[in-house]
């Protein structure tokens, strides 16, 4: 990190010839020449310039210009044989992030792909691994790849990575421990993953350096004591394996090696054992022309030394998820020691040390669309290995977030990752943190802004939740969450205190009727409740309570059974909902003759099924009327609410299915319905007479009438109240009247 900002001057003297950064980007010019020698480095050197420029006067915590590191990084990306857009985000890598420099300038002067590139490792750059607790470092990892457009921007990442970890040792200690970590925890293991063995084994071996300087030491100097024998060793079986191979015809390149320090540190810790102990430091590897020759120099170094057993391994076979491949196996060499040998094809070597890098470089002279069509062409081509290796699941997993985003990554203000699936909201946050976040979320902040309760999360979102304690979770809420831990919880909540609400009641609405009917409810009749309870199937009487309150039978069918004398002298029952706990009763409580002149549309016209005594009533808000689809909701202390299965409150009603309850529409046809309808109209003499004309040939009663003239619109507006059979007469009606010359619009209103 510079520790000066930019010098925004337009003219920056054009450096000296010895200027020690310019020479290095000459150098990187002629490496990018030797892959691409006919490749166009106009604008690689214009973006050279022009990060030079901002990132003026800034240096790096070695004490030399900043600029040096991103050439460095567009170095590395050479190495990696990286295309040109690649090598100019890495040269521009920091300038949006360390500069005044935004995205648009560089989309402006340099194109759509770089500026991608550029933008997406500014936001990564904003990640923050520093605070994430212990195991979330999986989360973070797909989290990268899942905010990752292109994946050009983890190679520049990866780049950028290298350069910093190679000039580790400036920084203190503490910032070093946190870079390292993150460097082993998370980039190591993504360069894993793309099969980049290369960058992954430098990423480890620099981070195992500053984080456990002991053991590095120790294996280090553990490695360099037995140099000049293991170099003996490694020349003797080398020429040893050449001759073999030549002499069965197999073209070979072997390499012998020393292995990384922190594979053996890796190997010390699995096996519990001390670097004394460690005899396979050395591995050689050969390279032939085709996958018959890899089983064939198998074959030909399991004549020559004992295999160990357990130690064989075939990924040409089953390749590894990230797509390695290579015969591996270890042998009793010469001296009664043991190494390793690795087999395999220059193609599998190729893929082994670069992953997805190897699959990434176009061929030259494709110009246009060729970024996206590799990128496109990379990912047929894993889908296609895919289908022959055996555990595809954990590297496919990784890329299904880059394929397939269904998933979303956010954070705790402290950094812990919380994923939650696509479109979930701060609400799903809150619940996924603790059950009593959500419970008490009042509100929330995404990126230190107070946002909507219901707008959807974005990845790398840091969600900060706001609670109020004693506050209780909104049914509103059930619209929008998209978590099923939040669904049930805020049900859960509703559900209980609806219950205590339904106890209450059913309790007074017991006691007021039994006052009514002259029952005693004292110590004696405890019994013979509790026994009605369980008569009911309940345990305990708060079991009872709730089901009076919940209007599943009436309190009267109760009392009968512990007085049966006091209450069959009484007739008719007051309606349970009527002034029970102050509730306001609901017009249209199924009363047989309780409002003369008005239909009948209780229980005689709606049915329960499967139950008689229920009280049933036509819910007010939407009326239904016969023929229509309906659907019952068990209410509190009011019996059966019926609901037109179009009610908008149905909706927000049912998220209780256990108080959803099926209705239907008994036989008897002569009952009719009160209907509201809207007539819009043409404003013109003689309308209002059409329309009661149409209403009298239906033989159809109207109730209630009022027109009005709509001034400002030019027109009129009729509403009436009509009783009609069912929903086909209704029909009727509606189309009778839409064929009125003059009239607009027919609506029937549910409120
Ligand atoms: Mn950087």
């Amino acid at each position: 990190m510079p520790s000066e900002s930019a010098s925004l001057s337009e003219s920056v003297p054009e450096p000296p010839p010895h200027d020690p950064v310019d020479q290095l980007y000459r150098e990187l010019e002629l490496k990018i020449r030797e892959y691409r020698p006919k490749d166009d480095l106009t604008a690689l050197e214009k973006a050279f310039r022009f990060a030079r420029k901002y990132h003026e006067g800034q240096m790096r915590d070695s004490g030399e210009p900043y600029m040096l590191h991103p050439v460095m990084v567009a170095h590395i990306l050479a190495d990696m044989r990286m295309d040109i857009v690649a090598m100019e985000a890495g040269l521009l890598h920091d300038v949006v992030e360390d500069t005044s420099v935004t995205v648009e300038q560089v989309r402006k002067e340099f194109g759509e792909e770089v500026a991608r590139c550029v933008d997406g490792l500014t936001k990564l750059t904003k990640l923050d691994f520093s605070s994430a607790e212990d195991r979330q470092a999986e989360s973070f990892r797909k989290m990268m790849l899942a905010m990752v457009e292109d994946i050009r921007v983890i190679m520049v990442k990866l780049a950028d990575r290298i350069h910093n970890m190679r000039t580790l040792g400036y920084l203190d200690p503490e910032r070093r421990e946190r870079i390292a970590r993150e460097t082993i925890e998370i980039y190591a293991p993504i360069a894993h993953r793309l099969g980049m063995g290369k960058v992954r084994g430098e990423l480890e071996d620099l981070a195992f350096q500053h984080l456990e300087p002991d053991a590095y030491r120790e294996i280090l100097e553990a490695i360099e004591s037995r140099r000049h024998s293991n170099q003996e060793f490694l020349n003797e079986i080398k020429q040893a394996v050449e001759s073999e191979l030549r002499r069965e015809g197999i073209p070979a390149r072997i390499d012998g090696r020393v292995k990384r320090p922190y594979s053996v540190f890796q190997k010390l810790r699995r096996q519990k054992i001390t670097v004394d102990q460690v005899y396979d430091l050395m591995a050689l590897r050969i390279i032939t022309d085709s996958v018959k020759n890899c089983y064939a120099g198998l074959g030909v170094i399991h004549n020559k030394w004992r295999p160990i057993p357990g130690r064989i391994k075939d990924f040409i076979s089953i390749p590894r998820p990230n797509l390695y491949q290579s015969l591996h196996t270890s042998v009793v060499g010469p001296h009664g020691q043991t190494f390793e040998v690795q087999i395999r094809t220059e193609e599998m070597h190729r893929i082994a040390e670069e992953g997805i890098a190897a699959h990434w470089k176009y061929k030259e002279g494709r110009k246009g669309p060729a970024a996206d069509d590799q990128r496109i062409a990379w990912l047929r081509h894993l889908v296609e290995w895919q289908r022959d290796v055996q555990d595809p699941a954990e590297f496919m997993s990784t890329l299904k977030v880059d394929l397939y985003p269904e998933e979303v990554y956010t954070f705790t203000p402290r950094g812990k990752v919380i994923v939650l699936p696509r479109d979930a909201t701060p609400i799903d946050f809150a619940y996924a943190i603790h059950s009593d976040v959500g419970q008490t979320c009042v509100g929330a902040k995404v990126n230190g802004r107070i946002v909507p309760l219901r707008s959807p999360l974005r990845n790398g979102d840091v969600v900060e939740i706001m609670t109020q304690p004693g506050h209780e979770p909104s049914k509103d809420w059930l619209a929008f969450v998209k978590t099923s831990r939040a669904r049930n919880k805020i049900k859960h909540v509703i559900n209980a205190s609806e219950r205590i609400k339904a106890i209450e009641i059913g309790q007074k609405y017991l006691e007021k009727e039994a006052r009514r009917l002259g029952v005693a409810l004292g110590k004696a009749t405890k019994g013979d409740l509790e026994e009605v309870a369980s008569s009911y199937g309940y345990s305990k009487m708060e079991d009872l309570y709730a089901a009076l309150g919940y209007g599943k039978f009436s309190a009267r069918q109760v009392l009968v059974k512990i007085a049966p004398d006091a209450v069959k002298d009484e007739s008719p029952e007051p309606k349970p909902g009527a002034s029970v706990a102050g509730e306001p009763a609901v017009a249209g409580v199924t009363q047989p003759a309780s409002m003369p002149g008005r239909p009948r549309d209780g229980d005689a016209v709606i049915k329960v099924r499967g139950m008689d005594d229920l009280l049933v009533y036509r819910a007010k808000c939407c009326n239904p009327i016969r023929g229509e689809a309906i659907v019952g909701y068990v209410t509190r202390g009011k019996g059966v609410a019926v609901h037109s299965k179009m009610c908008p409150n149905v909706q927000s009603l049912m998220y209780d299915v256990e108080r959803k309850i099926e209705v239907e529409w008994a036989r008897a046809a002569e009952d009719a319905f009160p209907v509201r309808i809207v007539i819009h109209t043409d404003d013109r003499p003689g309308m209002l007479n059409q329309l009661t004309s149409v209403l009298s040939d239906e033989n159809t009663n109207i109730r209630s009438l009022e027109a009005k003239t709509e001034h400002d619109q030019d027109g009129g507006v009729v509403e009436m109240t009509v009783d009609v059979r069912d929903k086909k007469q209704l029909e009727k009606l509606v189309s009778a009247m839409r064929r009125i010359s003059g009239v607009r619009d027919v609506e029937r209103l549910f409120n």
